[in-house]
């Protein structure tokens, strides 16, 4: 660990826990135990507030894909898992999100220092709310159910569905809510009685590895969850493409999505692709501009605007644009910058130095190409990947700054006339990921709400989610939905079930 960031938790302040770990060697977790990768490659992991190396992560490589497929093709067939009752499958998972809860402080700490993001809302959401979703999926173990069918084929039939779990599963998740995402990926297939394969990004794999000590703790059988380190470039499509997976289960860009949608293709293998976003907040003369200004320390600038469905595109009406920028230009200026691990922060670093210089170019595209910089978009080369809050302003809808996905914190603001212009630009995008519109007309929401081409629309609200939501886009946003007992489906096959009944003799 290099000395800056040691002065820095010395600083702040960790759990014992959390230091140990950051210690140890890390390793791939395959069947049951803590293992070295085949071909003993490490990458090195940075922590983005200071820039420097916080440790290293073991590259996994074929022969590693290959013994956690395995692995998991092992437990789904003839292993504890596979025996365990729906009521004790159930018991294990309450545990383990207990001992998720348990272990909440230690978990932030990891993910803060590795991800960059603020401590305090990262143990309340990423973990906390990985606790939360893993104890709703929890519930459906014990409520999987097929259905008795009266068939009118001739003869006499005792006719059902069953449902099975649908095998093993490869999960993938990106770095901004590694841990969140990761459950986002795993508790419903779990629930349903899957295997898993799971590749955490390789900016932040630790947290995952940390849980994966709490899974023992719990009682999860071996083999039944296994974690795979290293990099998408390497095992990305031997992991999709591999015969013994059943399901895959992806977030991440777009970009890659497809890649993994036409690879899991070729092996006709289903897939759930969420992807990114460019999610429009539709703002009519009637809103409460407070409350829009006041949501954009969440709905834009959260996680420094590292997620997927930051209302990243403002549309306002002409009457209130101004008097709305200038809402969001003080919000914007008032967040504070820091480290995760500061109390303090609002706003941490960016993943990456790759990706604090491609949101400085797309915001000096944006104004080479017109756009106004009312705030933000500089000072962008100190130590630490930070960016600040920036806010753009423009009236041409088809500027890059407007159309692509930058994850990072900025927003462009843009102004509209009528009605159906602001949903006409809304709809004008690639991505179809979440909504919002702001507005005290109840029958303008409702009116708008079946147009609007998004998996999500909130009203007077932004970036809300829950266990029992199905969260998932429309368009490049992807298909197929995660949390809500919509998820489980994707994990379950149905086995349709004809028993021919013999007339008994009169
Ligand atoms: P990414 O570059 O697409 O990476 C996502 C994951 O895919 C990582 O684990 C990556 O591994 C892996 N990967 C890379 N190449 C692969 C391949 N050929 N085959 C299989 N997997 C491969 O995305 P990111 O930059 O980490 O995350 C940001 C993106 O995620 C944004 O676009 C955001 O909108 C989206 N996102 C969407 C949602 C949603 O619910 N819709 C939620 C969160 C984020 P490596 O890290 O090793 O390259
Ligand atoms: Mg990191």
């Amino acid at each position: 660990m290099h000395p800056k960031i040691q002065a820095m938790i010395d600083r702040y302040g960790i759990t014992d826990a959390a230091r140990a770990f950051l210690e140890e060697e890390h390793q791939l977790y395959i069947d049951g135990a803590f293992v070295e990768a085949a071909a003993k490659g490490r990458v090195p992991v940075f922590e983005p507030s200071t820039g420097e190396t916080l440790t290293s992560i073991a590259a996994a490589g074929k022969e590693d894909v290959d013994r956690a497929v395995a692995a998991a093709n092992r437990a789904l067939e003839d292993g504890d898992w596979a025996a365990m009752k729906p009521r004790d499958r159930q018991r294990v998972l309450l545990r383990l999100a207990d001992l998720i809860e348990e272990q909440a402080q230690t978990l932030g700490e990891i993910e803060s220092l590795d991800n960059g993001k603020a401590l305090g809302p990262c143990i309340e959401m990423d973990i906390l709310g990985g606790a939360e979703l893993l104890r709703y999926m929890a519930g459906f173990a014990t409520k999987i159910a097929g259905a008795t069918r009266e068939v009118s084929a001739p003869g006499c039939h005792f006719a059902s569905t069953r449902k099975e779990p649908i095998g093993v599963v490869a999960a993938i998740v990106p770095w901004n809510w590694p841990f969140n995402m990761a459950l986002w990926k795993i508790a419903a297939p779990l629930a349903a009685g899957c295997t898993i394969v799971l590749k955490p990004a390789e900016q932040t794999s630790l947290s995952m590895l940390y849980f994966m000590k709490l899974c023992e703790r719990a009682g999860l059988p071996k083999g039944v969850l296994n974690l795979v380190t290293g990099s998408g470039r390497v095992i990305g499509d031997l992991l999709v493409g591999h015969p013994g997976v059943s399901k895959v289960s992806f977030t991440g860009s777009t970009e890659v999505g497809r890649r993994v949608g036409a690879t899991a293709g070729r092996a006709l293998t289903p897939v759930t692709l969420e992807l990114g976003g460019k999610s429009p907040m539709l703002v009519f003369a009637d809103a409460d501009l407070d409350a829009v200004a006041a949501s954009t320390r969440w709905s834009v600038f959260f996680n420094a605007g590292q997620v997927c469905s930051a209302g990243s595109r403002i549309y306002a009406h002409r009457s209130v644009f101004e008097d709305l920028v200038a809402k969001i230009k003080q919000v914007a200026e008032a967040m504070v910058m820091a480290p995760g691990l500061d109390p303090v922060c609002d706003i941490g670093p960016v993943i990456s130095a790759h990706a604090r210089a491609a949101i400085a170019s797309h915001i000096g595209k944006g104004v080479a190409d017109g756009a106004r910089l009312v705030c933000g978009g500089d000072d962008m080369s100190g130590e630490g990947f930070f960016v600040k809050p920036t806010v753009l302003t423009t009236d041409d809808n088809r500027l890059a700054v407007v159309q692509e996905e930058i994850f990072g914190p900025v927003v462009v603001v843009l102004p509209f006339d009528e009605e159906a212009q602001a949903l006409a630009l809304a709809n004008d995008n690639q991505y179809g990921l979440a909504a919002s519109i702001w507005t005290r007309d109840i029958s303008r929401a409702l009116r708008l709400v079946p147009r609007i081409e998004a998996g999500t629309v909130w009203v007077n609200a932004h970036d809300l989610v829950d266990s029992s939501m199905p969260f998932g886009g429309f368009k490049d946003s992807g298909f197929g939905k995660d949390m809500g007992p919509e998820q489980l489906d994707h994990f379950l096959r149905t086995k349709s079930l004809w028993i021919a009944v013999a007339q008994g003799e009169e």
